[in-house]
């Protein structure tokens, strides 16, 4: 098997550029995974995202289309031997952080098979999954037994109203149920993922942090990205991150947290909310500007599509298709080289703020 001609750096070779031309010794004085992928911007990446599917059990609007994205051929999805291995060959790379998504992950036949798959990789400190929380009900126990870590649940609205507007067919009482499902299997940690939307939920969010401080969960605001479907996002719908904070400043006092306790890490920015009616009640919330604030010089992550595409940031599509080389019968270290080639190239930062718009939707990206 042949490494296609762009990846021809081969692993741990030096490679012309700032961070990636570190040697062995430099590496390890600085506390750096030997092999560990750092791009031209000196970012280590240590988190990898894997979308299990394309599919998706809901229809949120700023996600989907209403009629569902076009989906690839179920041949053309990874299998888990395939999802194994490469998280294996990222581990390998100084990867420590995986999180699968979707799509909607829970839809994925078998999803808790592949979680005790790759809980049982050596050299994952933090396995997660986002999810729409439609089937955790059902599956939160033996997902949580299966060795899965930790949760981040998205919820946009506590009105089932909106919920269903929103989702376009979920179940906000399935999400609720999910949530307690989660807690009574022994999950901690886990995240609310909000997107703030203007004219949807900014008449919500004191409440959303009310159900988040009542269950002791964390609140996570996410900006809304101009991603997929575009005929929605605008100054009608999309909320910066100073607006969210104004909106609950109304009800909840606002600090923000330098080093946090919470495994995750990355761009999201860590805040206390102190009740102002109840100084003893707190929330704690993370706050994702993706657009207003730009958080790619922290980036930390890239992304595997439910096709194999190693997509190394949000806003550009990828081009390295591991699965092709695998299925070629690449080496493992033809994947590491070919990767490392890959992130060489990683843009410096997003291109969410001209005119250009990531037309794939965000469930064919994973979020
Ligand atoms: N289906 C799962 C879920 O909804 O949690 C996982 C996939 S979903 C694409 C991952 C995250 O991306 C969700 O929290 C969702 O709210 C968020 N998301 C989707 N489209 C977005 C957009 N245009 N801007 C910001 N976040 C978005
Ligand atoms: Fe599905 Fe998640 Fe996208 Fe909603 S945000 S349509 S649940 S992939």
């Amino acid at each position: 098997m042949t490494v296609q001609a762009r990846c021809s750096t081969p692993v741990g070779q030096t490679v012309p550029g700032a961070a990636l031309s570190l040697g062995g010794a430099d590496r390890a004085a600085r506390g750096v995974h030997p092999f560990s992928l750092v791009d031209m911007q000196a970012r280590t990446v240590e988190y990898l995202r894997v979308s299990v599917t394309d599919r998706c059990n809901y229809r949120c609007t700023y996600c989907m289309p209403a009629e569902g994205a076009q989906l690839v051929p179920r041949p053309e999805l990874l299998d888990f031997d395939e999802i194994a291995t490469l998280v294996r060959v990222f581990v390998s790379l100084g990867v420590r952080k995986v999180r699968l998504t979707g799509g909607e992950p829970l839809v994925r036949r078998d999803i808790v098979r592949l979680v005790d798959q790759l809980a049982n990789i050596a050299g994952i400190d933090d396995l997660s999954m986002t999810t729409n929380g439609h089937l955790l009900a059902e599956l939160a126990a033996p997902l949580r037994k299966a060795g899965l870590q930790r949760l981040n649940v998205s919820l946009d609205t506590l009105d089932p109203g909106k919920f269903a507007r929103v989702t376009r067919q979920g179940s906000l009482d399935a999400v609720v149920r999910g949530l307690e499902a989660a807690q009574a299997a022994g999950f901690v940690h886990t995240k609310i993922n909000t997107v703030a939307l203007r004219g949807l939920n900014d008449d919500e969010l004191l409440s959303l942090c009310d159900f988040a401080a009542d269950r002791g969960l964390v609140l996570r605001l996410i900006e809304y990205m101009p991603i997929g479907v575009d005929q929605f996002w605008g100054p009608d719908t999309y909320l910066p991150v100073a607006d969210i904070r104004a909106l609950l400043a109304a009800g909840w006092d606002l600090a923000p947290v330098e080093r946090t306790h919470l495994p995750g890490g990355g761009p999201a920015r860590h805040w206390i909310g102190r009740s102002r009616a109840q100084p003893s009640r707190t929330v704690h919330l993370g706050f994702i500007a993706a657009v207003s604030e730009k958080f790619c010089r922290l980036c930390n992550r890239v992304r595997l599509s439910s096709t194999g595409t190693l997509r190394e940031c949000l806003s550009a599509a990828g081009t390295l298709s591991l699965r092709d080389m695998l299925r070629g019968g690449a080496s493992n270290a033809d994947l590491k080289a070919a990767i490392h080639a890959a992130l060489h190239g990683k843009v410096d930062a997003h291109r969410f703020d001209g005119a250009v718009h990531t037309r794939e939707p965000m469930s064919a990206i994973g979020g």
